[in-house]
């Protein structure tokens, strides 16, 4: 048993009180790999932004689940070293789908886990809820979870159509699960492709996809019936135009990749919503920069060499979400 206080990271319980009362919401940003925690840390140290460091299904198969804890150890260490007294930090696992993957992560030193029943019948999403919540509790680790589909594909987390979150339904699950936070569906979906091109307008001057608006009057249904309880938003991701078109210029094919604009992100940062989470924009930077350097310098082969551009446009990213979108700068000295 690892207790996560021991490796100086925090639950995610007193950022998010913050947050709801301050009016911004709290960066969740995926990492799979050492270049994207840098980049992550460097961004959040510099703007001293709380921030959570989340691991998906995919990041375990793909780098380890023990690695990416010792990497989120280490991480915090880091954050010290460029001058960030009181690092806040949070690790955090992505869509959890059985209790005995959230109790792992419980015992090994995550400080926050999601445990996500949204594709089960009602009744048995609570309850798989409510015994993660039981469990992790006793470790003062926070549990989020999940009312409504998202549409879209992360990971292993793939659903062909969404579904909003039914308002009338919030207060009964919060209440019987004991969860810390809840994430809804309003019309944000998971990966680089968030809109069939039929669901979308065209701008007549651009000829650019525009995506449908997010269902605000679901949200606003949801905090009427919740005043004060944090919710999340995940699967979004604004997918800059600039990172699309350096892709498919440089040799990349990425047809009508849409995601949410960021205004709306905006307006949903400054309400209940405290917990945003953003995967598929830091893949796209980081895609962009290595797709850059390999196309511009044909004989390159040091990974460090189109690695560290990725990494610092990256780390330029992180700190726009974080400055420009959330507005998380400044609320962790
Ligand atoms: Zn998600």
């Amino acid at each position: 048993m690892v207790n996560y206080k021991d490796l100086g990271l925090v639950n995610t319980r007193e950022m998010f009180a913050k947050a709801v009362d301050g009016g911004y919401a709290i960066p969740a940003f995926n990492f799979n790999n050492m270049e994207q925690l840098q980049a992550i840390i460097k961004a959040c140290a510099e703007t001293k932004s709380p921030v959570i460091l989340q691991v998906s299904s995919g990041a375990r198969k793909y780098a380890n689940q023990t690695l990416l804890r010792y990497m989120a150890e280490g991480a915090v260490e880091y954050a010290k070293e460029l001058g960030w007294e009181h690092p806040q930090i949070c690790l955090h696992l992505d869509h959890g789908d059985t209790f005995e993957l959230c109790k792992s992560c419980v015992d090994f030193g995550f400080s926050s886990v999601m445990i996500d029943g949204s594709s089960l019948p009602y009744e048995e999403n609570i309850a798989l809820t409510k015994k993660v919540v039981d469990y992790a509790h006793q470790y003062d680790v926070t549990v989020e979870a999940e009312l409504g589909v998202l549409a879209g594909v992360e990971d292993d987390v793939v659903a062909e159509e969404s579904h909003y979150t039914k308002p009338e339904e919030v207060i009964d699950f919060a209440t019987r699960t004991g969860c810390d936070s809840l994430a809804i569906s309003i019309g944000t979906s998971h990966g680089a492709y968030k809109f069939k091109p039929e669901q979308c307008t065209r701008d007549p001057k651009t000829g650019k996809l525009v995506p449908p608006p997010l269902a605000f009057d679901v949200l606003e249904e949801v905090e009427k019936r919740l005043p004060g309880f944090p919710i999340v938003l995940h699967g979004s991701s604004s997918v800059p135009q600039e990172y699309v078109d350096i892709i498919n210029s440089h040799g990349g094919n990425l047809p009508d990749a849409v995601g949410i604009p960021e205004d709306q992100l905006r307006k949903a940062a400054k309400s209940a919503v405290c917990k945003i989470n953003i995967d598929s924009d830091s893949r796209l930077a980081f895609t962009a920069a290595v797709r850059k350097v390999l196309a511009e310098k044909p004989g390159e082969f040091d990974p460090r060499k189109y690695c560290g551009p990725a990494r610092d446009e990256m780390t330029k990213l992180y700190k726009h979400k974080i400055i420009e979108v959330l507005g998380s700068d400044g609320k962790a000295e």
